[in-house]
């Protein structure tokens, strides 16, 4: 059988005419240096006899596959399934690559793991990788980010990270990612920088989804199991776009079965209002790789809004956008309101609390069954909702 993953990305990190690695001279000998150890360690039996023991006894895979039966009833025509990546350790998929990261960091001889985040959950699933391996950690955080997820800078510091607080320009991350990677260049020799997604310069994007690829594996071996079929449709969020590209591999070179990725929506089509880069964006570089970008009139990263903090990056992994351009995955968004009301609907029907970045998918599940009635559709579940309570239910309350 011919494999899309064979060829793609090409030797220079290219997926069609998307990624590559435009990085400032001083970094080059350090990516090189990762992506000759990830070459030689994916091929490695102990590399992976290690990492499938972790997956096992930390992380506690395989996750489940469970059946919807209550939402698939109230929406009428498909049969919706979820992976459960919220049952992975730490409650979402990022625990998937941080750990494969801090594993490839160990085998490189590295004894620091440093990284930027956002909303912090990218930062706890490092922190949670470098307590594991008994190695330091340093999460830059901008000052703004820190107060708005302070329960996260919580988690990082319990969990033994430092905190860098990022106090230039706007103090969000933008400028938190600058700092990291000022950090990074410094101690490079002791060090691993780790990416939270499928995003950044050559090998990130393909390492990232290598390691997120045990989703989507499983998943289609579970699915064929309870059903005897594959599934007609597969969905996942995407903001980076790991916890898709994931489960997309298992699927990617089944012809028939129809890939979905589901961008925020926010609350409008207006820029500034989402953050639906690959429905709205134009070609593009960013953080060193070229992909599709939202920008702005002068052709700066546009501000982007979604109430999905983990969906919130005017760019896309740039394997994403080759999927777009060669049709082999269709993208279409979900509203703030819809990943809502999708919030509410698992929660009180299903027994499950989906992040509100998942809750995009399931959204998306929803409206689509009544559309393709006696067809199945397998969604990922990439994070459980504990993170959005507070969020949720100060600002919505209850639901109807
Ligand atoms: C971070 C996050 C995402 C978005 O990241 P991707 O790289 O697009 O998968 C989605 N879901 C959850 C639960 C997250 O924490």
């Amino acid at each position: 059988m011919s494999s899309y993953f064979k060829n793609t990305p090409d030797r220079k990190g290219f997926f069609g005419e998307y990624g590559g690695a435009m990085l400032p001279p001083p970094l080059i000998p350090h990516f090189k240096e990762i992506e000759e150890a990830y070459d030689r360690l994916s091929k490695s039996g102990e590399f992976i006899k290690d990492l499938k023991y972790i997956r096992k006894h930390f992380q506690g895979r395989p996750t489940p596959v469970s059946y919807l039966r209550n939402l698939s009833e109230i929406s009428g025509g498909a049969q919706i399934y979820a992976k459960r990546e919220d049952l992975n350790h730490t409650g979402a998929h990022k625990l998937n690559h941080c750990m494969a990261e801090a594993l490839l960091a160990r085998h490189m001889g590295k004894t620091k793991l440093i990284a930027e985040t956002g909303a912090g959950q990218h930062g706890v699933a490092l922190a949670t990788a470098a307590a594991y391996f008994g190695m330091e950690c340093e999460i830059h955080m901008g000052e703004v980010d820190m107060k708005k997820e302070y329960p996260n800078v919580v988690r990082m510091k319990l969990l033994g990270a430092t905190v860098v607080a990022v106090t230039d320009g706007a103090r969000t991350l933008k400028e938190a990612v600058d700092s990291a990677f000022g950090s990074y260049l410094g101690q490079a020799d002791k060090a691993l920088f780790g990416i939270g997604s499928v995003v950044g310069p050559h090998p990130f994007p393909k390492m990232v989804r290598d390691f997120q690829k045990i989703v989507g594996m499983e998943a289609r071996e579970q699915f064929l199991e309870m059903t005897g079929e594959l599934p007609d449709i597969v969905a996942a969020c995407v903001g980076g776009g790991s916890n898709a590209m994931g489960l997309f591999a298992g699927f990617i070179d089944d012809e028939d079965v129809a890939l979905y990725g589901v961008e925020p929506l926010g609350t409008s089509t207006s820029l500034g209002d989402h953050a639906a880069t690959i429905t709205y964006g134009e070609d593009g570089d960013i953080h060193a790789f070229r992909t599709l970008v939202l920008k702005d009139s002068e052709g700066n990263p546009a501000p982007v809004n979604t109430i999905a903090s983990g969906l919130d990056y005017p760019g896309v992994g740039p394997e994403h956008a080759h999927l777009h351009k060669i049709g082999r995955v269709n993208y279409t968004t979900a509203t703030d309101k819809e990943a809502l009301d999708a919030f509410y609907r698992l929660s009180s029907k299903e027994g499950i609390i989906p992040a509100l970045e998942s809750a995009h998918a399931v959204a998306f599940a929803m409206r689509e069954a009544s559309n393709h009635p006696g067809c199945s559709i397998l969604l990922n579940l990439s994070g459980r909702g504990d993170k959005d309570l507070d969020y949720v239910v100060e600002t919505h309350g209850f639901g109807e």
